[in-house]
């Protein structure tokens, strides 16, 4: 059995912070392979390498000497290898990326060093072998990661070396050259990793002891979420909750591998377990797994006397379309419709928009509502049971939240609910207090 464990760059940030992943590496036998970002923050005001490499080439873009951003990086580095007495030499592996600094560098290049030298280091520290992004992640042409390619280089890594370190973030394109990921990328290396070799699970350690029921901002000290299925942690991360993306989900939930988030800070905290089933004993009476929300959208009610559904909803969902804005519900009344859709999206267009549905429908009118915000109470338990959404309206109710609209999947995995911008917090501490927490 392997594990496949993902730092990210708040648990590699400096010397401290790798011996505490050398100590939960050395734990468990079977977290063989490890992907590392680069060093991220070590408290507010610091910099993360990723953020400092870029600001370099944003100087060497505009003819600006990056010298000093170069030694602060440099230093970083240094710092670690020198405090964990390592004996890897930095000196002459970065003295050849800073002479080539000011001359045509690629930004993709530049930046991935973060999670090159981070890598390189903790291999040596863990005494694991080191195994570059460049030579085991690949993308084709179309600039999407080649899977196929990539599984088998990884494994044959794995299978040739036994404990292997893989820097996160990048890899490279059919040309040769390095190609980095979107931002937080290295939580895509390491799902991937992760199915390449069929791990027995994916952990990914972070800050933070799993994913919370709510948003901490909100919600004073929201638990953590113990077990979800992969299922449920889409509707939350559609509704805002900041969790991992779907991108870096979908090679493990391929393959039925199971995701743990885990705190390199608290390192005896289970974290948070996503599994596509959970079997655990639902003895607890809590039916919300979560709850998430996102401000700011508009409901645009379309009201006309011998409504057809077939032809008028169709009309304005093409309309919609037309003007590339996605539709994130939609309800039906006997006269009337509604849409809703996010501000961001509707822009200025609102207006066309709806001129489009007064010539397009002939409606007897057209009504929008903004400064909606939608709000979700995500659990698999609401499914066939009876009264729940009565037990949510009425404590909504109760706060004095008035609900605008309502809309609940056939899945019965989330019930959204939309609420006057000004009752967003309320209405998510209600949910929280009376149902989840
Ligand atoms: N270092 C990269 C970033 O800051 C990627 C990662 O940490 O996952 O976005």
């Amino acid at each position: 059995m392997v594990k496949v464990a993902k730092f990210g760059g708040s648990s590699v940030a400096g010397p401290e912070q790798f011996r505490k992943v050398k100590a939960i590496i050395e734990a468990d036998p079977e977290r063989q392979i490890a992907v590392i970002s680069a060093a991220g923050k070590r408290d507010a005001s610091d910099h993360k390498l990723t953020d400092l490499l870029y600001l370099c080439h944003a100087h060497i873009t505009y003819g600006v000497s990056c010298d000093e951003i170069a030694d602060t990086i440099f230093s970083r580095l240094k710092g670690i290898r020198d405090e964990l007495g390592l004996s890897y030499d930095l000196e002459t592996e970065f003295g050849k990326l800073r002479s080539r600094l000011n001359r045509d560098i690629a930004i993709d290049e530049l930046v991935s060093r973060g999670e090159y030298f981070t890598a390189r280091m903790m291999a040596e520290y863990l005494g694991f072998k080191f195994v570059d992004a460049a030579e085991c992640v690949f993308f084709g042409y179309d600039g999407e990661l080649d899977l196929g390619k990539t599984y088998e280089a990884i494994d044959s890594a794995y299978k040739r070396y036994g404990r292997i370190v893989i820097p996160g973030f990048y890899g490279s394109l059919p040309s040769g050259k390095i190609k980095v990921m979107s931002r937080g990328g290295s939580d895509i290396t390491g799902a991937v990793a992760a199915a390449a070799v069929s791990a027995s699970v994916y952990e990914n350690w972070t800050d933070v002891s799993g994913i919370l029921m709510a948003d901490p901002r909100i919600v004073k000290d929201p638990s953590p979420i113990p077990e979800i299925t992969y299922a449920e942690l889409r509707e939350l991360a559609f509704m805002g909750a900041s969790v991992l993306h779907e991108e870096s989900v979908f090679p493990v939930r391929e393959k039925g591998i199971p995701l743990n988030i885990r705190n390199t800070n608290e390192p005896d905290h289970p974290g948070t377990l996503i599994t596509d089933s959970v079997q655990a004993a639902e003895d607890s009476e809590r039916f919300i797994t979560g709850i998430a929300g996102r401000r700011d959208f508009s409901i645009i009610t379309i009201v006309k006397r011998n409504l057809s559904v077939d032809l008028d909803l169709k009309t304005v969902l093409e309309i919609l379309d037309r003007y590339h804005v996605p539709t994130e519900h939609i309800t039906l009344g006997l006269d009337s419709f509604a849409v809703v859709c996010s501000n961001e999206s509707l822009g200025e267009r609102l207006y066309d928009i709806i001129k489009d549905i007064r010539s397009g429908c002939g409606p007897d009118s057209v009504d929008v509502q903004d400064g909606v915000s939608l709000i979700a109470a995500v659990g698999r338990k609401m499914n066939s049971r009876p009264g729940i959404a009565g037990k949510l309206f009425g404590a909504l109710g109760q706060a004095g939240v008035n609900i605008k609209t309502i809309a609940q999947g056939s899945d019965e995995l989330a019930i959204t609910v939309g609420v006057d911008n000004s009752d967003y917090e309320t209405a998510i501490k209600v949910l929280y207090e009376g149902f989840a927490g």
